[in-house]
């Protein structure tokens, strides 16, 4: 692992101090996006990333002070009311510096509205699987990740879903974060 990624998994200890009931996200819920994943997706947007990719198009994100404080129950709430959704997609800001926080809400779309569960990251699947803890915990949940940071000079927009070449679409078994397919 390199001091990058330690410096990282550091600060996602600090994340933790965040109530358990309360996610920090950096703009609304988005919903009925077609480029954040297959079919008509809500958007969850979150509050703040160590990565610091050179070209990042997010970089208000990065703050972990930035952004607002929103209950998870007001999350839910909203969710539930979006219509016409087949999933749900976490971006960012890192998704996992706030693992805990978007697994309930992982775990609540997807049982009581039926939808799939996707998830950006900085960090690359190993890197999160051998960290363990939450952040695997997280990813267990999920039905997608679309993982690595944005690497500038491997920027390709003709890719789906991904800014640079070095990241990928990775599929997932929901339960066991076992890897079904990569593109
Ligand atoms: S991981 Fe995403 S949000 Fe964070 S700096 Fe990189 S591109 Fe920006």
């Amino acid at each position: 692992m390199t001091d990058w990624h330690k410096l990282a998994l550091e600060k996602i200890a600090k994340q933790e101090e965040l109530p358990e009931d309360k996610i920090r996200l950096s703009g609304p819920i988005e919903h009925d996006s077609i480029v954040n994943g297959d079919g008509l997706r809500a958007v969850l947007w979150t509050q703040g990333c160590p990565n610091h990719c050179p070209g990042c198009q997010n970089p208000e994100t990065w703050d972990y002070c930035g952004g607002m404080v929103v209950p998870i129950d007001d999350v839910l709430k909203q969710l539930s009311e979006l219509k016409g959704q087949t999933g749900l997609t976490f971006c960012g800001g890192e998704p996992f510096v706030q693992p805990k926080q978007c697994k309930i809400i992982a775990d609540y779309v997807r049982k009581e509205l039926g939808w799939d569960v996707w998830s950006f990251s900085g960090f690359t699947y190993e890197i999160i699987k051998e960290y363990g803890k939450e952040p695997w915990e997280f990813l267990k949940s999920l039905d997608a990740i679309i993982d690595g940071p944005f690497i500038l000079k491997q920027r390709d927009l003709s890719l789906r879903f991904r800014g640079s070449k070095n990241q990928r679409l990775i599929k997932l078994e929901y339960g066991t974060g076992k890897i079904l397919s990569i593109e």
